[in-house]
């Protein structure tokens, strides 16, 4: 049972009474309540139970929700770069590699403002759409740090760390730029210094940016550093066949055994994509327990399929995230689904599965199993309202199958995070979305003219 005793005596005091005509609990058991409510005090969950009851039992400070609701924990969307936000809608039709075209902003011409005004836009969209925890890597950090803190979003943020030269990469050919190497190293450790034990809203991470944009010296490095720190990481595996041809030429192993050997695959290692991998990869990667940070929509539409299935039965952890396309994790939670059964897994993947990969599995990755991803006593208030009334959110019999494939990211109404109410009917309550929206609108107008291109829509 999730509801925990009820405390004895007169009605206590609560900061938050959360109501519900439903909640998915997201438990091992895929509980459903129904015409529920939820006291969270301070920044935690502190009992579950019937609407009625809770009501003669808390004295809220405030109240959201109502009989109309569905209520589920925030999800975690476990990769992202939100200053990439500049290239959306402009470059998911030219190929792979957008980042060696002519005309196209790069992420080294972006100023830190420039960074921190849309990393801004990025935490709002994960924010309005259900994400309550998100990873989110690139180059100043400390701008997504300052965006993520304004949003409000649970975070762990690190620096992009390679030392490859971009210009031979685009050729096909590896090159080290070992000047990169040690400014990106040291930014990222910085960032790591300045930011470690000092909120537990943002967690420092490590990020070195993928085996054929980093030499095995430097990923070795980072596997050493984040040994002696006890830091998660994250990187890109198995993105591209470039980068396995690369990976493959330069050090005569395939990239994952390549991150085995300098000590970067295990339990800390959440990687982004794997998608091109042999059998024998994914065996090696599901053995070191490592966790994959799953992006079916960018993945579908570069025409790949990872395959999750068999990488979650070798013993992979998996996450789900929507990797700066659109930001909306509903949406990824369906599409993953597809990607697992058109690579032949069937019916043998859920709703319920999906459901968990958004939440419990991000959770573990990121070491907080059981603090979020779960509505249960003690864990953490991150949670989500979707308005069932909703044309696409009748009828609601049962619950996770009607969210997995009906519902929409713009369906949330109310967001909790860490017990502060940030989203309530649709509105974010503590910054204007308006503003944001503005402000990266006029910041990638400028870039793209910088980069020579003439908009097409007029300011
Ligand atoms: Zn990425």
């Amino acid at each position: 049972m999730t509801a925990s005793a009820p405390p004895p005596g007169a009605p206590q005091p609560c900061d938050l009474l959360v109501r519900a005509r439903a909640a998915l609990v997201l438990d091992a058991q895929g509980t459903v309540l129904s015409d529920v409510a939820v006291a969270v005090v301070g920044d935690r969950i502190a009992h579950i139970g019937p609407a009625a009851e809770m009501a003669a039992l808390y004295v809220p400070a405030r109240t959201l929700g109502s009989a109309h609701h569905l209520l589920m924990p925030g999800l975690v969307n476990s990769h992202n770069h939100t200053p990439i936000m500049v290239v959306r809608g402009m470059v998911e039709d030219v190929g792979f590699a957008p980042a060696y075209t002519p005309g196209v902003p790069q992420g080294d011409m972006l100023s830190e403002e420039e960074a921190y005004l849309l990393a801004r836009l990025g935490a709002y969209e994960m924010l309005r759409f259900g994400s309550t925890t998100v990873v989110d890597f690139y180059r100043h950090p400390q701008a997504l740090a300052r965006a993520a803190r304004e949003i409000g979003l649970r975070s762990f943020i690190g620096g992009r760390i390679m030392d490859a030269d971009t210009a031979a990469l685009a050729r096909r050919e590896w090159r080290a730029d070992p000047a990169q190497g040690e400014r990106t190293l040291r930014e990222a450790m910085d960032f790591v210094a300045a930011w470690s034990g000092r909120t537990d809203m943002v967690t420092p991470v490590l990020g070195p940016h993928a085996p054929d944009t980093c030499s095995p010296a430097l990923l070795r490095q980072v596997a050493e550093l984040a040994e002696a720190g006890q830091l998660i990481l994250h990187t890109h595996l198995h993105q591209s066949p470039m980068e396995v041809e690369i990976v493959t030429a330069r050090d005569g192993r395939r990239p994952v055994e390549l991150m085995d050997e300098v000590g970067l695959l295990g339990p800390r290692l959440v990687a982004g994509h794997c998608i091109h991998m042999t059998e024998a990869d994914i065996a090696l990667f599901g053995a070191r327990g490592a966790a994959v940070a799953h992006v079916p929509v960018g993945n579908a539409a570069h025409g790949s399929v990872a395959p999750i299935r068999a990488l979650e039965q070798a013993g992979a952890r998996i996450t789900l995230a929507t990797d700066t396309k659109s930001g909306d994790m509903i949406e990824a939670m369906r599409m993953a689904l597809a990607a697992t059964r058109i690579h032949g897994a069937g019916f043998t993947v859920s709703s319920h599965d999906v459901l968990r990969w958004a939440t419990h599995g991000g959770a573990a990755a990121l070491g907080l199993a059981g603090e979020i991803g779960i509505l249960a006593p003690g864990a953490k208030a991150d949670l989500v309202l979707l308005d069932t009334n909703a044309p696409n959110l009748a009828p609601l019999i049962d619950g996770p199958g009607l969210v997995v494939h009906s519902a929409q990211g713009g369906n949330v109404d109310a967001v909790v995070v860490d017990g502060a109410v940030l989203l309530e009917d649709g509105r974010p309550t503590r910054f204007d979305g308006t503003e944001v929206i503005a402000a990266a609108q006029a910041v990638s107008r400028r870039l793209w003219e910088r980069a020579g291109h003439t908009p097409r829509v007029r300011a």
